[in-house]
């Protein structure tokens, strides 16, 4: 059985970078250091990071109100946070560290030049991912998110208020085909719309790393006769990447850790291909790539 390994398995720049920042503050051992939330979607890492000391804290202000922070580090991880939750923290005595990926706060920048201007804004990607509650945050809740076509035309349905300019943006880890097909879905599907529009702004919010590692995740599907994806199980950009493959037509399955691959799928596999996602570490992939191998 032939093997490739993804070139862009392992850990994306914003995931290296904030893994990089808590590494230095834990080094420099003054006092607690915290994130909010896990820092990265591996619980792997998160593991290896905890019991070097890093703990956890909950990523909203009621869950927050009991704790003691005074003094204490917190990491604002890659994903990044709401204002109001940034301030919280501030009055609360604690030394912030923001580890917001470039990217991410690209996105954040994009939606509040956009609401800020009077656009009805909408944001391609999952509701409930901590970046895109980040971003919700900066402006105020003020945008719609959206993952299908059916939710644009069920907001245009149930409007309040005629919209002449709308501006689109998307979470910066979604794929090119969900981003593509949104926007083709508000221009087609939603034809009154475009009626009464003056003016559409579609703002590219997508990340280049991710970009590439989707592009390279279809290509090796398309010459593969299996793919194993490698991620946490709430990793999102993973998800995406399985997600592409399984559309090519490849068996594809998603995998955390080397313990977890069941060897006897790959009998009678001609070329495997192995991707990782964005925080995904590179000691991981080998061990499945090994493991695959014996
Ligand atoms: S996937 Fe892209 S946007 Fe997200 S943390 Fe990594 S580099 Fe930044």
């Amino acid at each position: 059985m032939e093997i490739t390994v993804a070139k862009y398995a392992g850990f994306c720049p914003g995931v290296k970078r904030a893994i990089k920042i808590a590494e230095g503050i834990l080094d420099q051992r003054a006092g607690k250091v915290y994130t909010l939330g896990p820092i990265i979607h591996n619980p792997q890492v998160v593991r290896e990071l905890q019991d070097r000391g890093l703990e956890i804290l909950p990523d909203d202000i009621d869950e927050l109100q009991d704790y003691y922070l005074g003094g204490c580090n917190v990491v604002i991880r890659s994903h990044g946070t709401p204002p109001k939750l940034t301030e919280f923290l501030l009055d609360r005595g604690v030394n912030l560290v923001d580890a917001t990926c470039p990217t991410v706060k690209k996105a954040q920048r994009a939606a509040m030049r956009l609401v800020g201007e009077g656009y009805k804004l909408f944001i391609i990607g999952n509701a409930d991912h901590p970046e895109v509650k980040a971003i919700l945050g900066h402006i105020n809740g003020q945008a719609v998110v959206i993952k299908e076509t059916h939710e644009l035309k069920q907001w245009w349905e149930e409007r309040a208020r005629r919209v002449r300019k709308v501006g689109l943006i998307a979470q910066t880890t979604v794929d090119l085909f969900m981003f593509r097909s949104l926007v083709d879905g508000l221009i087609n599907e939603v034809p009154e719309l475009i009626r009464e529009l003056l003016e559409l702004k579609v703002i590219n919010t997508l990340c280049r790393n991710t970009l590439a590692r989707q592009t390279e995740a279809l290509q090796l599907a398309l010459f593969s006769d299996f793919v194993l994806v490698l991620g946490g199980r709430n990793s999102s950009n993973t998800e995406f990447l399985r997600k592409i493959c399984e559309t090519a037509g490849t068996r594809t399955i998603k995998i955390e850790t080397a313990d977890e691959l069941d060897v006897s799928l790959l009998e009678g596999v001609n070329h495997l291909s192995i991707l990782g996602g964005a925080s995904t570490p590179k000691y991981i992939v080998e061990e499945v790539r090994r493991k695959a191998m014996s």
